[in-house]
């Protein structure tokens, strides 16, 4: 969970549009922006709006519901950029380099080598 009285994350920001952000899809509870800085020809972040959750463990143990929203919007922004094929990648914890501590998705979509994993 997000600290209580914590300054709002990066993707807080986003939702409140005080920072920009290229917004690919959204719904209530969820949002979709290109990745600032892209590992992939399609690089998108989903986050749930609310920071709440600081991880993909958190979401689903405490909002199973709200996990599945993210997974559909990210099936949404890679049917609509990516073919419909894509990797979802949750980083959790820092030394599997997590530097956002909002829960978000990576959908990576392109071409990948096959056996491929962290490169493309
Ligand atoms: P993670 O390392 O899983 O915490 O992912 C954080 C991701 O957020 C990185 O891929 C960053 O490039 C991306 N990111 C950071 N700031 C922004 C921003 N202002 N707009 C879009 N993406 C961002």
């Amino acid at each position: 969970m997000s600290t209580p009285g914590a300054e709002p994350s990066i993707f807080s920001r986003i939702v409140a549009r005080e920072i920009p952000a290229t917004i690919v899809a959204e719904t209530d509870r969820v949002i979709a922006f290109n990745d600032i800085a892209p590992k992939a020809p399609v690089h998108v972040i989903v986050a749930t709006k609310t920071e709440h959750y600081r991880n993909v463990v958190e979401l689903a143990a405490g909002d199973p519901g709200l996990l599945a929203e993210l997974v559909s919007v990210a099936e949404r922004v890679a049917a609509e950029h990516a073919g419909g094929e894509f990797r979802l990648v949750f980083n959790t914890g820092e030394s599997a380099g997590q530097t956002i501590f909002h829960v978000h998705a990576h959908v990576l979509g392109g071409r990948f080598k096959e056996g491929s994993l962290g490169s493309h």
